[in-house]
């Protein structure tokens, strides 16, 4: 304990040391509404252009962002996005110091369904998006969680353009009216209550929303999907990608910018604000939030991996002020696996795989371990529910039907655990079950004619 607080001078600032009759440390005229950081006290104005500058340095910075540049906004409802969407509006306004000068879009991926909740509330929640859409004037879009299980297959999003839309665009009211009758799929909340974790079931909400925000992104042809993780957020994934076995994901969940998924970039431009700062920030604009309830809303302390992280973040950063921005700097020196081939990333979140290891690996020796203790078992239960090939609609298994086990070799580390949450992989969305029988058959192939090719790795 001594030599944690020895090392880095994090140590608690008590409540009674922090002066009334303080002024802001940087204009050093006006009274300080804040303390950030440590103990840096700041006004309302300086509060704010300090917000705004981690915000238009981050996006400065990576000049990635263009001049003109169309860009997908993804907003949740929550503080953090809200905060986003303002922090975008301001600065696109006239009364912006230099303006942005990018062209925003917004997106409302509705979770709900995972909840099972009546409709009638699942209603009251799109309605509020749906007004605070409607006050930008910008392109929206709305979908649901629902879509995800039906996107077009092939190479996922790539083909989104053709076949149904995966979103509605809120345009018309006939698009609104489409996307309330569509989103009453129970489908999603059957699939739901199979899965047996909470930390497996928050796993597979993200993978859902991300193939979702790509292929609505490709369908629309935006380049890049902004995301409104805070720095608070990040030092709590980076934390639990660890402890879900993602950690050769780290660099990509958390970094700028994330380009696992295909030609469609996700970026994240307050990634150096944290939270507190967020919930401040709002204060100050009185930007309000809409609650948006989730997997483990009023859950217990502890119910999932990232739940439990979160507690344990939030908890440590009270004390210690620093926490946050340690954990996002440590991990801020990893790097990422470079792109690979299409053969070696994860079919579920397109990171690359991880489990293409030595016979004499960790990986193995779980692995060998589980079939230990799964002997006398049924092993690998076939899917029944999809051919593979087509949208998921025909229900009807082929001779060339998946097992379990097959699937899970096209998946990494990390959704592997995922996948032997669900009772059967016939619940996971078409397109994954369309790229993994693909390749599973490419894999068969290539090792029947294997003595035929003249490089082995070709
Ligand atoms: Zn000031
Ligand atoms: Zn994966």
């Amino acid at each position: 304990m001594c030599s944690v607080q020895d090392g880095d001078g994090d140590i608690p600032v008590p409540r009674s040391a922090v002066s009334v009759d303080r002024v802001c440390m940087k204009c050093k005229v006006a009274k300080p509404v804040v303390v950030t950081r440590v103990n840096d006290a700041l006004c309302r104005d300086c509060f704010i252009v300090y917000v705004v500058h981690k915000f238009r340095a981050t996006i400065g910075k990576s000049h990635l962002i263009r001049d003109g540049e169309e860009i997908l906004l993804a907003f949740s409802g929550g503080p953090s996005s809200s905060a986003l969407l303002h922090l975008v509006q301001e600065g696109l306004s006239q009364r912006a110091h230099k303006r942005l000068r990018f062209k925003p879009s917004l997106v409302h991926i509705d979770e709900t369904g995972v909840l099972g909740l009546p409709s009638e509330e699942r209603q009251k929640t799109n309605t509020a998006v749906l007004d605070v859409f409607r006050s930008t004037g910008y392109p929206c879009y709305i979908s649901s969680l629902e879509q995800a299980l039906d996107l077009p297959g092939g190479s996922g999003a790539q083909n989104a353009s053709e076949g149904h839309s995966p979103c509605w665009c809120l345009d018309s009211e006939e698009g609104l009216e489409t996307y309330n009758r569509a989103k009453n799929d129970k489908r999603l909340a059957d699939i739901f209550k199979s899965i047996k974790s909470t930390t497996a079931k928050e796993d597979y909400v993200k993978k859902l929303r991300n193939q979702l925000l790509t292929t609505i992104a490709h369908r629309y042809s935006y380049s890049k999907v902004m995301l409104a993780d805070t720095s608070s957020r990040l030092a709590i994934r980076i934390l639990s990608d660890i402890g879900q076995g993602r950690g050769g994901q780290v660099s990509a969940d958390t970094c700028f910018a994330d380009d696992r998924h295909g030609d469609i970039m996700f970026v994240r431009p307050i990634r150096e604000v944290t939270s507190k700062e967020v919930a401040m920030y709002n204060s100050l604009h009185g930007v309000e939030s809409i609650f948006v309830p989730t997997l483990t809303t009023r859950a217990q302390r502890g119910s999932s991996i990232d739940h439990l992280t979160e507690c344990f973040v939030t908890g440590l950063q009270a004390e210690f002020p620093s926490t946050v921005s340690n954990i996002t700097r440590t991990a801020g020196k990893l790097d990422s696996v470079g792109r690979t081939r299409t053969e070696d990333i994860c079919v579920l979140c397109h990171s690359p795989l991880d489990t293409n290891v030595g016979e004499a690996s960790a990986l193995r020796a779980v692995e060998f371990s589980d079939m230990l203790s799964k002997r006398g078992c049924d092993p690998g239960s076939k899917t029944t529910g999809c051919c593979g090939e087509g949208d998921g609609s025909c229900q009807s298994s082929k001779v060339n039907s998946l097992h379990n086990t097959d699937v899970i070799k096209t998946l990494c580390y990390g959704c592997r655990l995922t996948v032997k949450d669900m009772t059967d992989v016939s619940q996971l969305p078409s397109h994954v079950i369309y790229e993994a029988t693909s390749r599973i058959n490419r894999m068969r192939m290539r090792k029947d004619i294997q003595d035929f090719l003249i490089d082995g790795d070709s």
